[in-house]
């Protein structure tokens, strides 16, 4: 029997998708993942205090939100799988899911909440040294013993790097942040932390061209994007944060997405080219990109989804 409707995607929309569908008694399936488009929760999981959810005037941590949202979904009647899904088959109805460990599922609607993946610089020497003093997740790892009381850097001048350079000072004795403009991209009130902060030192208009180090990173060529110029900067610790990209590759081309990959929707809504199939977060949204708007959308896909089913079943 196929299930009335599918989600895929554990963060805070994939997770308030389950929970409006659940308290409708469409007995949601949600694939969580498992390693595929990060970790399941996505990247509130990878996120220390989250201070803009509205209903926590002192703040929630992120994998604190995500647990409590997970067990309200799963309170009101989810099932949740802890499996990735590798293909789907959206072109013959019911729609078909097949997961990692090679079972499929037979779904009549389905909400693709997957989000998006941090972006990585393609460097031989980032892919060599990563995990060795390079990373993308400064609230992971920047409380190892390695990074103590170190000189570190994070590369990015969006909100996520100036949020994982404040995390970073508590443990390292400077943090660099190494932007390509001379401008950030931050919201302004990020901006006003990061500036004033004694152990953070901008440095404008430089990328990086080399991580050095053997077994561990020791070091960072930069370039300055204005007169090309070449300086090394000595680090034992480089956190990338410059974007991500949606997690799509599972849908092999069968829905229609924008110039930059995410799933389009009809405007308003979280339609998307293919009858009967939603998406709602991240990986339709590149402008807001919030957990409280990715629950928001989420929450529109589901009551969607049940208008959807409704309307058909009437048919
Ligand atoms: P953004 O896309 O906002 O920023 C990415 C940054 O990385 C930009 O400064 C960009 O430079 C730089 N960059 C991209 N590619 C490269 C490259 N190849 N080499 C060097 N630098 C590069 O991503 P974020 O993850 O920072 O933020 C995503 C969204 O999430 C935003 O809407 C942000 O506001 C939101 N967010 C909100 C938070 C909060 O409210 N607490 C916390 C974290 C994120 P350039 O500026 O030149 O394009």
């Amino acid at each position: 029997m196929p299930k009335r409707l599918t989600i895929i995607g554990s963060g805070p929309s994939g997770l308030t998708a389950a929970i409006y569908a659940a308290r409708a008694n469409m007995e949601p399936l949600l694939f969580e993942g498992f390693q595929k488009g990060g970790m399941p929760g996505g990247q509130l999981m990878i996120t220390s205090e989250v201070e803009n959810f509205p209903g926590f005037p002192e703040g929630i941590l992120g994998p604190q939100l995500m647990s409590n949202m997970r067990e309200q979904a799963i309170k009101h009647g989810t099932s949740v799988l802890m499996e990735d899904i590798e293909e789907v088959d959206l072109n013959t109805y019911p729609f078909t899911l097949k997961s990692i460990s090679g079972e499929t599922y037979s779904t009549d609607s389905l909400i693709i909440a997957t989000g998006a993946t941090a972006r990585r610089l393609p460097l031989d020497s980032e892919k060599r040294l990563w995990g060795k003093g390079i990373s993308a997740c400064a609230v992971c790892d920047g409380a190892l013993p390695a990074f103590r009381n170190k000189e570190l850097a994070v590369i990015g001048g969006g909100d996520t790097a100036l949020e994982e350079a404040l995390h970073l000072t508590q443990f390292a004795s400077k943090v660099y942040i190494i932007h390509r403009r001379d401008e950030l991209r931050a919201s302004k009130v990020m901006q006003k932390r990061v500036l004033t902060h004694p152990k953070i030192q901008i440095l404008w208009n430089k990328v990086v061209e080399e991580f050095i180090g053997e077994t561990q990173l020791s070091s960072l060529i930069l370039r300055d994007t204005a007169t090309s110029e070449t300086s090394e900067l000595s680090v034992v610790g480089a956190f990338e944060a410059i974007g991500h990209v949606p997690n799509t590759g599972f849908l092999n081309g069968q829905l229609e997405v924008d110039e930059l990959g995410y799933i389009k929707t009809v405007p308003g809504s979280t339609k998307t080219s293919i009858e009967g199939v939603f998406a709602s977060g991240d990986v339709q949204d590149h402008q807001f990109r919030q957990a409280v708007t990715a629950a928001g959308s989420g929450c529109m896909a589901a009551t969607e989804a049940e208008r959807w089913l409704q309307e058909r079943a009437g048919l």
